[in-house]
């Protein structure tokens, strides 16, 4: 039987779709200075709503740079609290004219809505609000659990804001679980829950040659060039079967537990639809043993991972910058780092810049699903949304909300 809340959220469907258009159509675009009155006016936005709907203490959070939005509701005695986490700054819109329609004019095309934010995390952040006010609104003003809300405004910036206040130990994060709203489900109408993470390090690599620009008719050949010599490091980083090549990258690894061996293998997954659909590229790679090409899902949930990227849109680094992500469930970043610099190329001499290359806040997140909360959970999402599938222990790559 459908609960009050579901009833009431499935009545208010079209409202609610549009209360979330209008947060979409605001450009919170966090790695962007002049986006920044845009950001803020995003977190007001959720303030106000959380006010709206009942919920206590809501409050914007200064941080040095996008705030913070807090709010609770904590009346449920003997009962324990959850903390919700999202959102509210996405990733800036280039290259503009390959998007199929405006990035902050929402659009409905197939069931689903095109806009920047939509799946990553406004949509969630909605959900989020969303499922308090039915809760609220068909519960006398009361919620049958004691709920903390907080989102932040940098998790596409690094988010600085939120660690230091995690940091600081506030009492506003006192809670018995969080509930973290940054991911995906695994299909349509698939409840999904991600209960691990894979750390995750950045590296930054300057090669240099030369002191100076050499004339190539002169000095070709001779004088070290710092593209190949980047181009060697990169080659070193992997071999032609996927095994990555960086000394002590294996070290540490968490297996997968048996359970979650056995809930990956009940889930709907088609490698050509993966491959064609969601990738799109000829053949899928992986390393050998751990292989999507072996429908083993592992590949991408729990196999080790190593992936370079070049630095454009929003990013900040300039020049000959190569980025070199690393990651590994259990591994320790700051012993990649040592054994990437260990990884030196005969022709130049290089340097690592920054401080940015050993990020800590960024560990794996470790977890065989085994916690007391996932039972109750799968029984609660059973019970509200009536599907016969229970929640699923994913591991997805590291994202800042790690840190919660
Ligand atoms: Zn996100």
């Amino acid at each position: 039987m459908t609960s009050p809340a579901v009833a009431y959220a499935r009545q208010n469907h079209p409202r609610f779709l549009s209360e979330l258009k209008d947060l979409l159509r605001i450009p919170s675009i966090s790695t962007l200075p002049e986006n920044q009155g845009d950001c803020r006016h995003a977190a007001e936005t959720l303030a106000a709503e959380l006010k709206r709907i009942g919920m206590e203490n809501a409050r914007l959070i200064e941080t040095e740079q996008n705030p913070l939005v807090y709010a609770d509701w904590l009346h449920a005695s003997g009962k324990p609290t959850a903390l919700c986490y999202g959102h509210y700054d996405v990733q800036p819109v280039d290259p503009l004219d390959e998007w199929l329609s405006p990035p902050f004019e929402p659009a409905e095309r197939d069931g689903n809505i095109y806009a920047r934010g939509s799946a990553d995390d406004k949509g969630q952040v909605w959900a989020q609000i969303k499922a308090l006010e039915s809760l609220m609104a068909t519960g006398g003003g009361k919620l049958p659990l004691n709920v903390r809300v907080l989102f932040e405004g940098e998790e596409e910036v690094g988010g600085e804001g939120i660690a230091n206040f995690v940091a600081s130990k506030p009492p506003e994060l006192k809670s018995d679980f969080a509930l973290i709203s940054d991911t995906e489900l695994f299909a349509p109408g698939l409840p999904t829950l991600c209960v691990g993470l894979r750390g995750m390090i950045y590296t930054e690599i300057e090669v240099r040659g030369a002191k100076t620009d050499l004339h190539s008719g002169m000095y070709g050949g001779a004088a070290p060039n710092p593209f190949v010599a980047l181009a060697q490091i990169v080659a070193k980083l992997k071999d032609e079967n996927g095994h990555i090549l960086i000394p002590g990258f294996y070290d540490g690894i968490i297996p997968p537990s048996p359970e979650e061996l056995k809930a990956w293998s009940s889930l709907p997954f088609d490698e050509e639809e993966y491959r064609i659909r969601e990738v799109g590229s000829k053949q899928l790679v992986g390393e050998q043993g751990y292989s999507v090409g072996t429908a083993d899902p592992r590949c991408s949930w729990h196999a080790r991972r190593l992936y370079r990227r070049g630095r454009k849109n929003g990013d900040s680094g300039q020049g000959l910058g190569q980025s070199v992500d690393a990651a590994g469930p259990g591994n320790d970043s700051g012993e990649i780092v040592c054994a990437l610099q260990g990884l030196r190329g005969k022709d130049c001499a290089r340097r690592r810049r920054g401080d940015r290359t050993h990020d800590p806040r960024r560990r794996p997140l470790p977890d065989s699903g085994q916690q007391p909360l996932y039972p109750g959970g799968n029984a609660g999402v059973e019970r509200g949304l009536g599907t016969r599938y229970g929640l699923y222990s994913l591991r997805r790559v590291g994202s800042d909300c790690g840190r919660l």
